[in-house]
């Protein structure tokens, strides 16, 4: 009998494929709004409302810059976030190894109310089971975004100047002309973990970017004319790209030298041989733009405690539907960035 693969979990193609083959073919889309199962977006909407579900498993518990608890309320609000939903209420499952150290208990709780906290959100509910299996801890959070007035605004400047289909933000809905943003610095958090696995010695300087979204993307949103985005996390930016571009039926063009990366994160994964358009972020949304709003929304980010970096990095062209994502090197070259096989670096999240 076929054994489930790693790959699946991993975030990349392999992932999409397990969900059309598995999920989609055994639950029906029964969509309460616009964005429903079959849409597989970062949270689905029901009347004034979008929900979502994560399971984090990340390893080590405690990394530069934050740790699991951080990682689980911050991974559940930036996919409300991205929806343009602002985050209000999260339920949290923790599954606890027998004999975990109570100190860390309390310390990864504390992790978790702080990220609420950051965005005005609150627990409402939860679960806790303890087992003998040797997993340490495994924080599973849902959440629920709900519809509001930066978003409406947003809605408003986008249907000024052409059709929107939905009333939070899809990410099948990129159109040629429309710019491409990244709110700041790429594979923070993959290469922060690795560094720290590996002993890379990079661990003094480099720190995971794990950060809730809401204060970025509410900027985004005052300005308006967001008319998709995701939070860039397993599989990288390249994955994020390639899943606006296949969905929204559109390519892409990226300007490399645009892209904002870290001096030590570009060293370490020349060291390591790692492609850094596919490492994991954990505070960083792409965002697609409307032409004429583009350098607003980019300055209005940056204003804001997450978004310093800010970019735009490339736009949407003409398309013959195919989907593809295509890089502008440095030197003038063209190379094609194709969707990952998921994240190289294993349970960063
Ligand atoms: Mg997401």
């Amino acid at each position: 009998m076929k054994g489930i693969s790693s790959e699946i979990g991993a975030g990349g193609q392999p992932m999409q494929r397990f969900l059309r083959e598995f999920i989609l073919t055994t639950f029906k889309d029964k969509k309460l709004g616009g964005i429903g199962l079959s849409n597989l977006d970062d949270s689905a909407d029901f009347g004034e409302y979008v929900i979502t579900i994560d399971g984090h498993t990340v390893q080590p518990i405690f990394f530069p810059g934050g740790d699991i608890g951080r990682l689980a309320i911050c991974g559940t609000i930036n996919d409300l976030s991205v929806m343009g939903a602002e985050p209000v209420a999260v339920a949290s499952s923790l599954i606890i190894q027998t004999g975990f150290p109570e100190e860390n208990l309390r310390t990864i709780l504390e992790s978790m109310s702080k990220a609420l906290e950051e965005v005005g959100a609150s627990l409402l509910c939860g679960d806790t089971k303890v087992v003998d299996d040797p997993i340490d801890i495994y924080v599973t959070t849902a959440g629920i975004g709900r519809y509001n007035q930066h978003l409406e605004k947003n809605l408003g400047v986008v249907r000024s100047y052409r059709e929107y289909p939905y009333n939070f933000i899809g990410d099948n809905t990129l159109l040629p002309g429309e710019k491409i943003i990244v709110t700041g610095t790429i594979g923070d958090h993959g290469i922060s973990l690795m560094s720290l696995r590996e002993n890379l010695g990079f661990e003094t300087s480099l720190r995971s970017d794990v950060n809730p979204l809401w204060p970025v993307v509410k900027s985004a949103l005052r300005v308006g004319g967001v008319t998709a985005m995701k939070d860039v996390t397993r599989g990288g930016l390249s994955m994020v790209l390639n899943e606006l571009a296949a969905k929204s039926g559109v390519n892409i063009h990226i300007y490399e030298e645009k892209i904002p990366v870290r001096r030590e994160v570009r060293a370490a994964t020349e060291m390591l041989g790692l492609n850094i358009y596919e490492i994991a972020c954990e505070g960083k949304a792409v965002i697609g733009v409307l032409e004429p709003f583009a350098k607003q929304v980019v300055r209005a980010i940056r204003g804001t405690k997450y978004g310093g970096e800010a970019e735009i990095i490339g736009e949407v062209v003409e398309t013959s539907g195919e989907g593809h994502v295509i890089l502008k090197t440095r030197v003038g070259g063209e190379t094609l960035l194709d969707p990952p096989m998921g994240d190289p670096v294993p349970r960063v999240c």
